[in-house]
């Protein structure tokens, strides 16, 4: 199921769409989180409005439009985009050339007040960096919380799965070593515009894309994922608890702008869009 939090008529609502891509309001859910909390009991027989709603009549908001906590991030998982890191040489996390692939996946986070919806613009933050830079990325949305998550029941832990643009102010990144600043910044979460219910989806085998003005810049497949998300979550979960409502930004591919010689970082203006197969479309602008 396709689900989403919108605004219509000034109320915040989760949706739910149809085949035909209409939403319908889901009556029995005070918000995601809430939804997500009794998920297994309303699965089957979900109260949806009668009346269908053209999506051009609604604002999307984010699924999650206030996550409780930080997002869980990924850093250089996978290969092509951990070399083409490391070789431009804004990798603090590497030691030096040869330390591009880890041997353990790098967490870092990310500060969830930055999250932003489908067409909601990305704010350049002038004055304070000019190295921005876009992600594309698999979100994982964990649904029934825990910890020490073994690998083998990883998947039963996932609600679902949404995109969403980890936006990076490469020298900020840089200068600083930790990541948090350089991936926090304002507007710097592009985030949605569904997550569709992890039984839908098999989160190894996904296409992934994205655009900058319509110019196709990372084209890759979630199979080339170095730590899968079995992995992600049983290493972020072996000693510190997983809650309902967490997100985890899974990594992106090759074909950032810092990948570039010269880099080519965004521009206000810009028009990025990702795709994720099965997750739809999440669009964005640079302002
Ligand atoms: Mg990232």
């Amino acid at each position: 199921m396709k689900l989403g939090t919108a605004r219509v008529g000034g109320r915040e609502v989760v949706i739910a769409l149809d085949a035909e891509g209409r939403a319908r309001v889901v009556e029995d859910a005070r918000d995601m989180l809430d939804l997500i909390d009794r998920w297994e009991a309303l699965k089957g027989n979900l109260r949806l409005s009668r009346d269908p709603i053209e999506l051009s009549d609604l604002q999307i908001l984010p699924p999650i439009p206030r996550p409780p906590r930080s997002l869980f991030c990924v850093g250089k998982n996978y290969r092509e985009h951990a070399e083409e890191f490391t070789k431009s040489g804004f990798d603090s996390s590497a030691s030096g050339p040869n330390d591009a692939i880890p041997e353990h996946p790098i967490i870092f986070s990310k500060v969830q007040d930055c999250i932003v919806a489908h067409g909601e613009a990305v704010r350049y933050p002038e004055g304070v960096s000019n190295g921005l830079d876009y992600e594309a990325e698999l979100a994982v949305i964990i649904g029934r919380g825990g910890r020490a998550i073994p690998r083998s029941e990883a998947l039963d832990h996932v609600f679902g799965y949404a995109i969403f643009n980890d936006i990076t102010a490469r020298d900020l990144q840089a200068r600083h070593k930790q990541w948090l600043i350089g991936k926090s910044l304002d507007t710097f979460g592009p985030f949605g515009p569904w997550i569709v219910t992890a039984d839908e989806v098999d989160p190894a085998d996904l296409d992934i894309r994205c655009w900058v003005n319509g110019e196709l810049r990372q084209s890759s497949n979630t199979r080339h994922l170095i730590f899968d998300v079995q992995t992600l979550i049983e290493t972020i979960s072996a000693g510190l608890t997983l809650h309902r409502g967490d997100i985890i930004a899974t990594g992106t591919p090759a074909g950032v702008g810092i990948g570039f010689t010269p880099p080519r970082y965004l521009i206000r203006g810009d028009k990025m869009a990702v795709e994720i197969s099965k997750l739809g479309r999440l669009e964005n602008t640079v302002v």
